[in-house]
């Protein structure tokens, strides 16, 4: 009877499948802290949805969207391709819950899978216990959490799960030499590769130790056909072609390794597969990875004619610095005690059970964190986790009252898990969604107002949320932010009305065109693939100039020959871009030809301002003389050239503009945000200025489309 036959497997099993379950309801549990503790923050709510707080989730979110409609536009980035937004439209698909739901709640059931590779592999190595406390400490730590979170709908929510899935499999496989673990590790590195391409890295370094183990059993002249059958599925899953052929191959191989007579022809699938692997170019990306790691730092330079210098993004990335090692310790274990000690758990459980260095490039990916920035530090999380664990229960065996044992166990995973839990409070705090709920009804509201093909120039960090709720195209988003690519919208942002109109118009035509032909290079041989060069370029070049420079002055001072018209254009100039208008500047303030910055135009932004009857007070050493209209920065004085002040009220924004003094900066009151803004006068008179602050707009160039205080949209006429 397949019944009996059933309960007889959870009968054996009941342990850990008891252990599983508690593990993952807690990880869930904790991560609808969040919802406890901000159930009643009606603008993080769409539709009665919660929104999601990561930028990039709106990219899967794009591509989910588009493949449950059934299709999408040229050329608009949106990746019907890949995984995670495949798997998100299936999912939407198969469950009954709103999209927007969906992907708020997919981190926290997908991110919590984390505690099944985690107990199962601890349980292969008969250390079932100290899985289960590794499993309730990585599915909340730190770093881990953060990535994983509810509403941080990324490609993280299983980032970490399949490489611990890999790892689990191999020390399964050496554990109980049972088929099934060839099959698992293969069948994973397949849905790894699929959901993550960027894996191969670690792969590729499991691969490598599971050789170097060969070898040592060559060494003992110990059979190695388990080995090779392992490395030859691993090998194949691995192959640089399309995911059904690397599928079948591996069911077909892993069927004949289960019959006695294909022993014979062993070295031969392995060679085969080897040669295949190098063939296919599996290699290659190591090799480049490899290099860039070597070459990281050199800045972004077109190759063409004119050697354009543009800014480069690394500059202003956050992530990309050292970190310090409390961070770090943190982001793996949540404190550093708790760090230390894990790695010490790390080694004693090596010391024990030697199959646990198989997760050296787990830790070593984790570490690089040191000096690669944070993203990598959850890497470590699970392994240093299995750390902690095994020390913990290594120590209190040595107790001998059972009940004692159990306290002192059951008190130090409470204390390891104290740290991240308050980290959990903390942090939900202060995580809110990208966009909200205001800025998302004006965007869908626009979107029912746009055509599909029509481009929206704003800034990067609007790009996915804004092609997401209006399905429009962007010039650049989350994954298409060089400084070549960045160059003309921070221009378009920061520039007078005429320059930024001009660009907007000739950046778009050109942007689509280039598209075209980078479809066509793909198709070439690389001898015959036309060189394309930044779009800056190529306009400084087709207008008749040899000086980027001169190019870009000639925006500013007349109507130039534009390209043919092919769609609308919109500017998307939301209220959160006022505070890093600074940064959004530093793409385009620089001499291109040479790639010196100019100098920074001035720019001062505060809420908190005091007064008395002679000063304003900005800052310590920034306060204006109410009488004379003149600013104290520090020793020296500046005129103020005008006092504006705006506020929005029932018939729309009103402003004030007081004029003192001929030249100077420009002190800017938003009564409405309680924002005082200074600025220099090219800043005063940029796009984002004019457009969003002042909404004075040149009426042959710009037409408003939607004007609410928390964004504006404008068309462009020309
Ligand atoms: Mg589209």
């Amino acid at each position: 009877m397949a019944n009996t036959k059933y309960m007889k497997w959870i009968q054996q099993h009941k342990t850990v499948l008891v252990l599983l379950l508690l593990a993952y309801l807690f990880s869930v549990g904790v991560r609808l802290l969040w919802v406890y503790q901000n159930g009643d923050m009606e603008s993080y709510r769409h539709n009665g949805s919660f929104m999601i707080n990561t930028n990039d989730g709106y990219f899967w979110a794009e591509g989910a969207r588009d493949i449950l409609q059934g299709g999408h536009q040229e050329y608009d980035r949106s990746p019907v391709r890949q995984a995670a937004s495949q798997l998100t439209a299936f999912v939407a698909q198969v469950l009954p819950f709103d999209f927007e739901a969906i992907i708020f709640y997919m981190p926290v059931f997908l991110g919590s899978l984390i505690v099944v590779p985690i107990i199962l592999l601890a349980r292969d190595i008969q250390e079932t216990a100290s899985g289960f406390v590794a499993a309730l400490l990585a599915s909340i730590a730190w770093s881990y959490y953060n990535r994983t979170m509810a509403g941080y709908y990324d490609t993280d929510m299983l980032n970490i799960v399949l490489p611990t899935v890999l790892l689990w499999s191999l020390v399964g496989a050496y554990q109980t030499r049972l088929r099934m673990y060839q099959l698992i590790a293969a069948l994973d590195i397949l849905v790894y590769r699929w959901w993550y391409p960027q894996s191969y890295a670690l792969e590729f370094a499991f691969i490598v130790f599971i050789l170097l183990y060969a070898g040592f059993r060559v060494y003992k002249k110990h059979s190695i056909r388990y080995e090779i059958e392992l490395i030859t599925l691993m090998l194949l899953a691995t192959l640089m072609t399309d995911g059904l052929i690397r599928l079948g191959l591996v069911i077909v191989l892993y069927l004949l390794f289960t019959r006695e007579k294909a022993g014979k022809y062993l070295y031969l699938f392995f060679g085969v597969s080897v040669a295949a692997f190098f063939i296919t170019g599996g290699f290659d990306p190591i090799w480049n990875k490899l290099q860039g790691y070597v070459f990281q730092n050199t800045t972004v330079t077109s190759q063409e004619d004119l050697r354009l210098h543009f800014f480069t993004v690394m500059q202003t990335i956050r992530e990309a610095g050292n970190i310090s090692f409390e961070l770090f310790a943190n982001r793996i274990s949540g404190h550093q005690i708790t760090f230390v000690l894990s790695l010490a758990g790390y080694v004693w459980l090596c010391y024990k059970h030697r199959i646990m260095l198989l997760a050296l490039p787990m830790v070593g990916l984790g570490f690089l964190a040191l000096n690669s920035g944070l993203r990598f530090t959850i890497y470590a999380v699970p392994i240093m986790a299995l750390g902690i664990g095994f020390l913990i229960m290594q120590t209190t065996s040595y107790m001998r009252h059972r009940s004692l044992r159990y306290i002192a166990a059951g008190g130090l995973s409470i204390l390891i898990l104290l740290p991240n839990l308050l980290h959990v409070k903390r942090y939900n705090s202060h995580i809110g969604p990208v966009f909200n709920k205001q800025e998302v009804q004006l965007l869908e509201k626009f979107g029912n107002m746009a055509q599909r093909e029509d481009y929206v120039v704003t800034w990067w960090d609007y790009g996915y949320p804004v092609r997401y709720y209006s399905d429009v195209k962007t010039l650049i988003d989350g994954g298409k932010h060089r400084g070549s690519a960045n160059f003309p919208v921070s221009f378009v942002l920061t520039q007078s009305q005429l320059a930024a109109a001009q660009m907007a118009r000739l950046e778009v035509e050109y942007t689509e065109r280039d598209y075209a032909r980078k479809e066509k290079n793909r198709d070439l041989p690389e001898e015959q693939r036309e060189p394309i060069a930044p779009t800056i370029e190529q306009m400084t070049l087709n207008h008749g100039f040899k000086d980027t420079n001169l190019f870009l002055q000639s925006l500013q001072l007349e109507r130039i020959k534009l390209p043919e018209k092919t769609r609308d254009i919109y500017l998307y100039l939301p209220y959160r871009m006022l505070s890093i208008y600074p940064t959004v500047g530093l793409f385009s303030n620089l001499d291109l030809m040479t790639g010196k910055s100019y100098e920074r135009p001035f720019f001062y932004m505060t809420q908190q301002v005091k007064q008395d009857r002679q000063f304003l007070y900005f800052a310590k050493n920034l306060k204006m003389d109410k009488k004379e209209a003149v600013l104290q920065i520090g020793d020296s004085s500046v005129p103020v050239k005008r006092f504006v002040q705006t506020r929005y009220e029932q018939s729309g924004l009103q402003t004030k503009v007081q004029r003192f003094h001929a030249q100077g900066l420009n002190v800017l009151f938003l009564k409405s945000y309680n924002t005082f803004v200074i600025v220099d006068e090219q800043t005063y008179n940029s796009l984002y200025f004019q457009l969003y602050i002042l909404e004075n707009y040149d009426k042959t160039l710009f037409e408003p489309i939607i004007l609410s205080p928390w964004a504006k949209i404008y068309k462009l006429k020309i």
